[in-house]
């Protein structure tokens, strides 16, 4: 079986984590997570980098440092990750959900002002696939509403928006280092806070609420609980696995972007011949060659080729179920269509992207991709 993902392996792990366990601290705000941390900002720019346990206790940081109370809404894509929601609802927020673009599966940024009302605190942004929304847009909303931005960039190690890193232009950003991303140390992640106001906030919601980091600094001379925290950093066994992956994310990247070019070459013509419709790369985004996606003609297609391409040992994988439309959420979402973000639920599928994928077996998927379409006739 090809499966659909093989988690990287610098090689250095086992190393870097003897030398963690050397020190014999493995908890704290110690040398190795700062190591990470002063990677990630020197690297790309970042305001201030606190590494966490995963994205999704960065998108619950993010969401206590932006203050969202019960009744506050927050703008967010529907075609996305639960953890993207999770974080603000978990706060009582009114989740006001944005439908993806006809031709793209991130956010329409032109459906949004028409959902400002004065109780929106955020937007949220996800960048799927690392490929960036259109922040130039988003940007004067916020600023013309007051709202923050806050990203969901869990996909966008080393992707780019003209020349800023994502995940450098929200208030805060927040990436993650699961195992089926990019560069990862098995579950973690990291929270970039890129407005110096809130950086404090944020300091607090790390320590569990308290103020030990001014206390630690010897600003205060004794530290106590003063708001909201979460338990959010990872141990030092996480940052020595993750360091090791930092020191080669150029040639990760480099890897995963060849392969996705020549899966994008090699399935050109099926979008001649109008049978599906692969990846958009806006001119104002990088790719990071997180998912080579393509979006097929109808639903039964799509599980045709799934079922089709796992019959021949390859593992195939639909993505993301539009979140208004979830059994958690549909009673609670307002209504409105959002056809895009349905339609990609419906019909997007991922093919294997990894770094250690062979290339005959690259060949192979895109044969048998290539020969399930020579049995279908085009429709439109
Ligand atoms: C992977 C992912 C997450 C969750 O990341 P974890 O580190 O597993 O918590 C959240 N949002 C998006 C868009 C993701 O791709």
């Amino acid at each position: 079986m090809i499966p659909f993902n093989k988690p990287y392996y610098s090689g250095k792990e086992k190393s870097y984590i003897a030398k963690a366990m050397e020190t014999k601290i493995l908890t704290g705000d110690m040398k190795m997570i700062r190591d990470c941390e002063s990677f990630l900002e020197s690297k790309y720019n970042f305001g201030k980098v606190f590494l966490t346990n995963s994205c999704t206790m960065a998108l619950e940081m993010a969401a206590l440092i932006a203050d969202i109370q019960p009744g506050d809404e927050v703008l967010l894509p529907s075609y996305t990750y639960v953890s993207t929601a999770n974080a603000f609802a978990l706060r009582g927020a009114k989740l006001v959900f944005i439908d993806s673009k006809i031709d793209h599966p991130n956010m329409d940024e032109k459906s949004i002002e028409a959902l400002i009302t004065d109780k929106t605190k955020a937007i949220v942004l996800m960048h799927y696939a690392g490929v960036a929304c259109d922040y130039s847009s988003i940007q004067s909303l916020a600023k013309k509403h007051n709202l923050l931005i806050i990203e969901d960039a869990a996909q966008c190690i080393d992707s780019y928006y003209k020349d800023s890193p994502l995940g450098t232009i929200g208030d805060v950003a927040c990436f993650s280092f699961h195992e089926t991303k990019n560069i990862h140390c098995g579950e973690g992640g990291f929270i970039a806070i890129n407005n110096e106001s809130l950086v404090s906030k944020a300091e607090i919601v790390r320590n569990k609420g308290t103020n030990r980091s001014a206390f630690t600094k010897g600003e205060v001379s004794k530290y106590e609980w003063i708001g909201l925290g979460l338990s959010s950093m990872p141990s030092a066994i996480s940052a020595a696995f993750l360091f090791s992956q930092l020191e080669k994310i150029e040639k990760v990247q480099k890897r995963r972007l060849k392969l996705w070019k020549n899966y994008f070459n090699k399935l050109k013509g099926l979008q001649k011949a109008k049978k599906i419709q692969l990846p958009i790369i806006p001119t104002f985004s990088s790719n990071n060659a997180h998912i080579f996606y393509f979006v097929c003609s109808s639903e039964s297609e799509r599980n045709g080729l799934i079922k089709f391409l796992y019959s021949n040992g390859i593992q195939a994988v639909f993505h993301y179920q539009a979140l208004h439309s979830s059994p958690f959420y549909k009673s609670k979402h307002d209504g409105r269509n959002l056809p895009n973000s349905d339609k990609y639920s419906a019909q997007l599928i991922r093919l294997p992207l990894f770094y250690d994928l062979k290339a005959e077996d690259q060949e192979l998927i895109c044969s048998k991709v290539i020969e399930f379409y020579s049995n279908i006739d085009v429709r439109n």
